[in-house]
C-alpha cells in the first residue's frame, strides 16, 4: 500500500424523490448479466428499492458487505411522519432477507459503482433514474491505496532475486498445502 490520492466514489440518496419506478433495479441488473445486457432481472440487482405505497414510501438501497448472521437488535425510523421499517435503510446481504443473494447461486451480491472499461462517466443506475432521487459525486481524499500490479511484480522480482525462484515456490507450496490441511480438519 501506498499513500497518495484516493478517489471517493458516492451516490446520495434521496427518497423524498424516489416513486418506486425500479428503474434503477433493471438497468443494474440488465449491466451486470453477461453478455452484458443480455437479460434483466430485478433480483440480481445491486440497488433494490424497498418500497410501501400505501405508506407512500421508496427507499432505494444499495447492496454492501455481506453479513454471516443477521443482527439482533432492529431499528425502527420516523422521518417526516412516516415510520420506516426496521431493515429498510439496511445495505447488508444477510440471512434475515432475501435482497442482494444472486438468485441462482445463493451468492451475495455487492454494489460495485459499475466499475467497467472504459470507465462509465456515471453508474448506470444514476443514468436511469429520471426523477434525481440518486445523485453522483466524486471527491479526492489522502489515504493509502493498493499497489499497482507493475509495483506487485516489482516486489516478486527483488524477491526472487534475494532469495531465489526455488525457494519462494516452495514457501507457496507449503502455504497451499497448510491451508488445504485447515480446510479438511
Ligand atoms: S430509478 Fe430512481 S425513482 Fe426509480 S426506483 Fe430507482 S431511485 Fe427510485
Ligand atoms: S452503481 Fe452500478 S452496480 Fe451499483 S447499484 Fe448502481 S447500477 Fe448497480
Amino acid at each position: 500500500m501506498t499513500a497518495q490520492k484516493k478517489k471517493i466514489k458516492t451516490i446520495k440518496v434521496n427518497v423524498d424523490k424516489c416513486n418506486g419506478c425500479r428503474a434503477c433495479e433493471v438497468v443494474c441488473s440488465a449491466f451486470h448479466s453477461a453478455p452484458k445486457y443480455s437479460s434483466n432481472n430485478p433480483a440480481r440487482s445491486r440497488i433494490r428499492v424497498v418500497r410501501d405505497p400505501l405508506k407512500d414510501i421508496y427507499v432505494p438501497v444499495y447492496a454492501g458487505e455481506y453479513a454471516a448472521a443477521e443482527c439482533t437488535g432492529r431499528d425502527k425510523y420516523t422521518i417526516d411522519g412516516k415510520e420506516y421499517d426496521e431493515c429498510a435503510f439496511c445495505r447488508a446481504s444477510c440471512a434475515s432477507r432475501d435482497l442482494f443473494r444472486e438468485p441462482d447461486s445463493g451468492l451475495p451480491l455487492k454494489c460495485d459503482m459499475c466499475e467497467s472499461e472504459p470507465p462509465l462517466e456515471k453508474p448506470m443506475c444514476v443514468q436511469w433514474c429520471i426523477n434525481d432521487a440518486l445523485v453522483y459525486e466524486e471527491r479526492e481524499e489522502e489515504g493509502e491505496v493498493a499497489q499497482k500490479p507493475e509495483e506487485i511484480e516489482t516486489g516478486l522480482e527483488s524477491m526472487v532475486n534475494k532469495y531465489g525462484l526455488q525457494k519462494i515456490m516452495d514457501t507457496v507450496a507449503r502455504l497451499n498445502k497448510a491451508g488445504q490441511n485447515r480446510k479438511t480438519k
